[in-house]
């Protein structure tokens, strides 16, 4: 089995795992962060420690790290909860047809309450250009909200060049930066965002932990969306998971120590994949910018001209690939993404997403490229259309 869907999950790293049993033992974790008595203070004090760890590797100050149950969570709290605060039920919003379900699900429920929404189309590369943004705004323009890594395509969004300007104008700035975290460098310091999604499951941390950033200066303000005991600053109340917490921390520190390095190492492999397809194969189409450095280390997102893409992936049980996103693939429709970049439902469907991480080997990249090209001979050959 080779595991090539790193953009869907990652494993636990073992330091991480290794980080987080104490706090599963009943002796020493098992307090409540908030309590105000010795095994509290012992587990408030680790997950201090964790939300320090998750700033540094943002760029951020721990006081601006607000946990949540993950980056679905967190996207809704930043999008709900800052228009909320500010009053805008029916303001507007800019964002684009390629985000996550958790931000265009959220926007078209506030669509139903008033909310005004422009969905940006990128350009066929999968990027959103910074002059669409501004183009789309408006003196009623509230909210931002765009992803810095596409998850299906790996295209990077200059989210940089835009965001100084859009505060500048009093619109609020919400990044997605789960795929980006961990994989490209993230530096809140230069990046000007109000408001920034993270997933601890995407960088070799446990499921069911994220986190968002709320900038302190100038500060963004948010109407919590789970209301309750007042924890994390009122913004998100429930008593506090420190074992999965203290794991989110240790896999920052991991990716932040070996960032450069292992960005190097994964895109060098999946650059490695994508010459062995392509020279193997006519006709592999990328969706994604060309340029390497334009797209995230790990994510190549190919289409295959002449297949089909459900007996693609059916002559290839070895490998854990997915077509899409993980999480629209219940679906079966061809990719919403790879639709809005101009690839028709054919090639959106004859697609593979190839996702590479900290544990893929060459031999891996290797042999994944000699079943991918068998699959895509064998079914081309039998194809009457067939273009191989
Ligand atoms: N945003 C992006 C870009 C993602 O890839 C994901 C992962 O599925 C999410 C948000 C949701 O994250 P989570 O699984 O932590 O809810």
């Amino acid at each position: 089995m080779i595991y090539l869907d790193y953009a869907a999950t990652t494993p636990l790293d073992p330091q991480v795992r290794a980080a987080m049993l104490p706090w599963l033992e009943t002796d020493a974790g098992f307090g409540n962060p908030a309590s105000d008595h010795a095994l509290g203070r012992r587990a408030r004090k680790a997950v201090e420690a964790a939300r320090a760890q998750v700033a540094a590797l943002l760029g951020a100050s721990a006081e601006e790290i607000i946990w949540t149950s993950g980056a679905t969570e967190s996207n809704n709290l930043a999008i709900k909860g800052a228009l909320e605060f500010r009053g805008r039920a029916n303001a507007h919003v800019i964002s684009s047809r390629i985000e996550h379900k958790s931000v265009l699900d959220t926007l078209r429920y506030l669509e139903t309450q008033g909310l005004r929404v422009t969905y940006l189309t990128p350009a066929a590369s999968g990027v959103i250009e910074p002059e669409q943004v501004r183009a789309a705004l408006r003196p009623d323009t509230a909210l931002v909200s765009l992803m810095w890594v596409n998850n299906e395509t790996g295209a990077i969004n200059p989210v940089l060049e835009l965001a100084s300007e859009l505060r500048a104008r009093g619109v609020l700035v919400h990044i997605d930066a789960v795929q980006a975290a961990g994989k490209i460098a993230v530096d809140l310091a230069q990046l000007p965002a109000d408001l920034l999604s993270v997933s601890a499951h995407k960088l070799y941390g446990p499921k069911g932990i994220g986190a968002l950033f709320v900038r302190k200066r100038p500060r963004a303000r948010l109407s919590p969306q789970i209301h309750g005991g007042g924890h994390e600053q009122g913004m998100r109340s429930g008593t506090l998971a420190t074992h999965q917490i203290v794991g989110f921390g240790a896999a920052c520190a991991l990716a932040a120590a070996q960032l450069g390095e292992e960005g190097d190492r994964i895109r060098a492999l999946r650059e490695r994949l994508q010459r062995q397809l392509q020279s193997a194969l006519p006709e592999v189409l990328l969706n994604a910018p060309a340029a390497a450095d334009a797209r995230a280390p790990g994510i190549l997102n190919l289409s295959f001209t002449g297949v089909e893409g459900e007996s693609l992936r059916a002559m290839l049980p070895e490998l854990m690939v997915s077509s899409g996103s993980a999480c629209s693939s219940a679906t079966r429709e061809p990719s919403y993404v790879l639709r809005a970049l101009g690839r028709s439902d054919e090639l959106a469907g004859a697609s593979l997403r190839l996702s590479l991480g900290r544990y893929t080997t060459a031999g891996q990249v290797d042999a994944a490229a000699t079943q991918i090209i068998a699959a895509v001979q064998f079914l081309r050959e039998l194809s009457p259309q067939g273009s191989g």
